[in-house]
């Protein structure tokens, strides 16, 4: 089989592997759809601390494909069927997992991160992710493509809850990326008022206007405090998403939110990035700024039952697809940051 595989930074070469022989308790996948994400981009770039130097990865950890074996030990699932993984599984036992949160759990392992993920033909599950529950069944009528992006979908889930959106808000979201497009989708789900997209990317930003996006500021024209003032007559908004990389996109969100505003900080920033925000805001407008990280099983099955239902729409969200083979051009066309989400299918 072939297998896409992160020697050092900057570098994934396409190999011959032999297919997985599993274990009594494992799982064989045949991978259908895997879709790039920030953090493949980042690792590509500049490597993990779980994957040591001299160690070498496939990465990809959103994905879909089919059950090709399945091991004598191992019941519930069956050859042929269609499925879809959390990548991030928990120890089990730690009171993370106990309380549910696996991608809490510090003493994780995950696909493409720790254990080989999905930019090859075959991929192997361990019991430890059977057990973890981290497999689920692809419902028939969603594709291959729609289930490899209800990851990225979840861990937006995962930070939307907690915003306590209502049908009187107005949720502002900066990064009109994919991400931004999941974003949209959740706060028009939730009814709110009105859906404000900033980016300094007017393809981007044309592309986010489907998703639903009431208003778009590009913020490579206009000052986005003054114009988001303008629109909201002074008062500001009441939620902000950062789903975008920038330490500046920080104290901006603060001071862009209303009295009894929420703001969570979703895109992470460089290690021991420092950045400055007026605390007398979160004081006297008495607003929560808030962190998420990545999702849960629970937060996944959400996810799905929402794209099942027809709720949110992931599939327009894929814009690139590539071949395996062209792993290379993949990654290359991502990190440009043209298109919306870019997928590996087979
Ligand atoms: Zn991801
Ligand atoms: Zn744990």
């Amino acid at each position: 089989m072939k297998a896409a595989v992160f020697h050092r930074p900057g570098q994934i070469t396409l190999e011959e592997r032999d297919i997985y022989a599993i274990a009594d308790d494992e799982i064989l996948v045949k991978t259908r759809a895997a879709s790039i994400c920030g953090t493949d981009l980042r690792i590509y770039g500049g490597g993990h601390f779980k994957i040591r130097e001299g160690q070498s990865r496939v990465l990809g950890h959103e994905l879909s494909g089919t059950i090709a074996k399945v091991g004598k030990l191992v019941s519930g699932w069956r050859e042929g069927q269609r499925v879809s993984f959390t990548p991030n599984i928990g120890c089990g036992h730690c009171e993370m997992c106990r309380q549910g949160y696996n991608n809490m759990c510090p003493d994780y392992e995950a696909f493409g991160i720790s254990l080989d993920g999905s930019f090859q033909e075959y991929m192997k599950v361990p019991a430890i992710a059977i057990r973890g529950n981290n497999i689920f069944e692809v419902p028939d009528h969603l594709s291959f493509e729609e289930a490899a992006v209800i990851e990225p979908l979840s861990c937006c889930y995962n930070a939307f809850k907690g915003l306590d959106v209502t049908p009187e808000d107005t949720v502002l979201i900066i990064g009109p990326g994919p991400i931004g497009a999941c974003f949209v989708q959740l706060a028009k789900t939730w009814g709110a008022k009105q859906v404000i997209v900033v980016g300094r990317s007017a393809g981007r930003l044309r592309e986010i206007e489907k998703f639903g996006a009431d208003v778009l500021i590009d913020s490579s024209q206009v000052d986005v405090l003054a114009e988001v003032m303008r629109i909201t007559k002074g008062r500001g908004v009441d939620v902000v998403v950062t789903a975008a990389s920038s330490p500046e996109l920080q104290p901006l969100s603060v001071q862009l939110l209303a009295v009894h505003g929420r703001v969570n900080f979703f895109g992470g920033l460089k290690k021991g990035t420092r950045v400055e925000i007026d605390t007398n805001l979160v004081h006297y407008r008495g607003l929560k700024l808030l962190g998420t990280t990545g999702s849960s099983n629970e937060d996944y099955f959400r996810s799905m039952r929402l794209v099942a239902d027809g709720r949110i729409n992931v599939r327009d969200i894929v814009s690139h697809r590539f071949e395996l083979a062209d792993i290379q051009q993949a990654f290359a066309f991502a990190k440009s940051g043209q298109g919306m989400k870019t997928l590996v299918v087979q």
